[in-house]
């Protein structure tokens, strides 16, 4: 099933895990899974409002599970060792390690819900613009949460909102196409690491059809209302191409996600790749269809 990434910077006022608003302003990333952009706007000074009747559909809360990094509130009973908690572990030592992450300055909650139907009538009441999807990330200053339901997809989906969770939790700012990137990456559960065959494939197919990859329109969506899936396909093999393609690009990539965790406005990341980079879409395609062919190697290594 594909994904789109909706990431929307509202300005909902301290939300909090049960669901109201205190009246500060912050700023709201969030992330949805699934296709389809939608605009929750931007809520003006004192934009969002409580429901005048509380909801009578509550967050999970039956079970919890707390790490340093992670919370976990469920409505089904998970063990802290339980396979999914130790792979998000894996995974966030993962992120941090592959991308040079500085440390986590918040955990993520995880908000896992038993059922669909109740979880998309909590999201229903609580984001009622939204569309329904297997999960979102919504990232405040008050939390970074992740909302979701027990699926046959469950490992992928918290996989994906979990990078999210862990890129925010590390990072003042990830650009848009960056984001979705990294979540797209790692969201993959195999030894090919961040290896989605399905999107390798249809590179291939659209390179045969004349498509060229171009990073600079891809920069410059800054509403995910203009992402469609292509966009996201993109975005995950820009991510495979610089992590990689060789130690230049995978350098690359590491200095630029260090520069964002201070500068305000950091250069676009095309205008160093130019430089950096010589001949990247060339070598974007060769990746690409190294990929598609099985073959591609890394410094003599099987990816
Ligand atoms: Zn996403």
């Amino acid at each position: 099933m594909t994904r789109l990434f909706c990431k929307i910077i509202a300005a909902p006022m301290g939300t909090t895990s049960e669901g109201d608003f205190g009246g500060v302003r912050c700023r709201t990333i969030l992330n949805i899974r699934r296709w389809w952009f939608l605009a929750l706007g931007v809520i003006a000074t004192f934009g969002c409002r409580l429901p005048s009747q509380p909801s009578p559909i509550a967050l999970p809360t039956r079970h919890s599970v707390d790490n340093d990094h992670l919370r976990v509130r469920s409505d089904i009973r998970l063990p802290p060792n339980h396979p999914l908690l130790h792979d998000l572990d894996r995974l966030r030592v993962e992120i941090s390690e592959t991308l040079f992450l500085p440390d986590q300055r918040q955990s993520v909650t995880v908000y896992l819900f038993e059922d669909e139907a109740v979880y998309s009538q909590y999201l229903q009441l609580r984001y009622p613009q939204l569309p329904p999807r297997r999960a979102y990330f919504v990232g405040t200053l008050k939390e970074l949460a992740v909302y979701t339901y027990w699926s046959e997809k469950i490992q992928e989906d918290l996989r994906h909102e979990y990078t999210h969770g862990v890129l925010h939790a590390s990072l003042p700012q990830v650009p848009l196409w960056l984001d979705e990137g990294l979540a797209e990456y790692f969201e993959v559960a195999s030894r090919s690491k961040g290896l989605n065959h399905e999107y390798a494939t249809r590179l291939a197919a659209d390179f045969s059809n004349g498509w060229r990859p171009n990073l600079e329109r891809l920069e410059s969506l800054e509403a995910v209302a203009d992402m469609k899936k292509a966009d996201y396909i993109e975005a995950w093999a820009w991510v495979h191409f610089m992590l990689h393609q060789s130690d230049d690009s995978r350098g690359l990539l590491i200095s630029y996600l260090r520069e964002l965790r201070s500068a305000e406005k950091p250069e676009l990341l095309s205008a160093r790749m130019r430089v950096e980079i010589p001949q990247a879409e060339e070598r974007f395609a060769a990746h690409a269809s190294s990929l598609f062919s099985g073959l591609a190697t890394v410094g003599g290594k099987s990816l």
